[in-house]
């Protein structure tokens, strides 16, 4: 279960924020308009600017030539910024699994906080009160079984929407939305599905028509990515940013030993609670990095690397004991701390 928030025309909103006299005119965010000759483009327009036609990405000039009477402002990416991490801080207290995809947007993977769907319209809400009450600002919420239906959801209802689509109402939800709708599908994608089927304004309906091996003769790769999407599937997973790159165990001995039989006897539970804690991760682990500690505070560590893969206490045991017996055989002192710990795979 998948929570997508976007907030509403974002650094015009912020700028209507600082500047209340900004509100409910038309206000433009982006490069130097110079009258008209000014490069460069539009970054975000409130609503009031829509009316004119000026959107996102249009040049400066174009927008000027459509609303001369505007509010132009410059970026202020440090004001933005700033409101963003804010905002995050506020999604932290609702969930750590999070990912930020740019200064206004994130997905929550909520399968943990939400047992239901009516809970996670509950949580969505809630997030959206938080923010309005402490950052003034109001944003869109959409939740779904994915990614791709979540952020869907949230862009369907703009601005302050909050559109909850159960599972079983997915496909429903999709399949009259412009191809347009569908995350990762642009202008390019859009014209050659057009001539495919020798159609404008195509929905997902029309896509789902065009077969498997058609969209791969097409598309190559893409190809079995656009059949999934248009078809509601979409598995890729929230890459939370605070996903730890490690983890590990130490412990320290009450007094300073050379008893082998205490060290090892440590050793394999500090091994079973970090082989517990990284199935718990469920992801690959690439690296095992064995520590220890001199009566003399120096630290010592081994490592050895291997190909990512999915450990188990065994693993993680007959690869560590080595590591920890190469450094016993190196250090002739006491010990007085002794931790294991595995490093985990970037991409997973
Ligand atoms: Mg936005």
């Amino acid at each position: 279960m998948i929570l997508h928030i976007d907030m509403d025309y974002f650094f015009a909103q912020v700028e209507e924020r600082e500047n209340p006299r900004f509100s409910g005119k038309p206000l433009v965010v982006g490069a130097e308009p110079k009258e008209g000759r000014g490069r460069g483009v539009v970054s975000t327009c409130n609503y009031e600017a829509r009316k004119y036609k000026i959107r996102s990405g249009m040049p400066i000039s174009r927008a000027y030539k459509n609303c001369p009477d505007a509010t132009f402002l410059p970026v202020n990416m440090k004001l933005y910024e700033g409101v963003s991490e804010n905002i995050s801080r506020i999604i932290e207290s609702v969930t750590k699994n999070y990912e930020k995809v740019s200064l206004d947007e994130a997905y929550l993977d909520i399968k943990e906080i939400a047992k239901n769907y009516s809970t996670a319209e509950r949580i969505g809400s809630d997030l959206k009160k938080l923010i309005l009450e402490r950052e003034s600002l109001t944003c869109s919420v959409g939740v779904g079984e994915n990614k791709m239906i979540a952020k869907i959801a949230s862009e369907s209802e703009k601005p302050d929407g909050l559109v909850i689509v159960k599972p079983c109402d997915s496909s429903r939800f999709i399949v009259s939305r412009s191809i347009r709708e569908i995350p990762g599908i642009g202008p390019k994608t859009e014209k050659r599905l057009q001539e495919i089927l020798s159609k404008g304004n195509l929905t997902v309906k029309d896509v789902r028509s065009i077969s498997k091996e058609q969209l791969n003769s097409v598309f190559g790769k893409r190809g079995e990515d656009i059949y999934n999407r248009v078809r509601g599937v979409d598995d890729s997973q929230v890459v939370s940013e605070k996903k730890a790159k490690s983890i590990g165990r130490e412990e320290t001995f009450d007094k300073d030993t050379l008893d082998p039989e205490k060290i090892i006897n440590t050793f394999r539970k500090i091994v079973a609670e970090v082989a517990e804690a990284a199935i718990e991760e469920d992801r690959k682990v690439k690296s095992i990095v064995v520590v220890c500690r001199s009566m003399e505070y120096e630290t010592h560590t081994r490592q050895v690397s291997f190909g990512p893969q999915v450990i188990d206490f065994d693993f993680l045991y007959k690869k560590g004991v080595r590591l920890l017996l190469h450094l016993l055989t190196e250090n002739s002192g006491p010990i007085r701390l002794i931790g294991v710990r595995v490093l985990f795979a970037v991409d997973d």
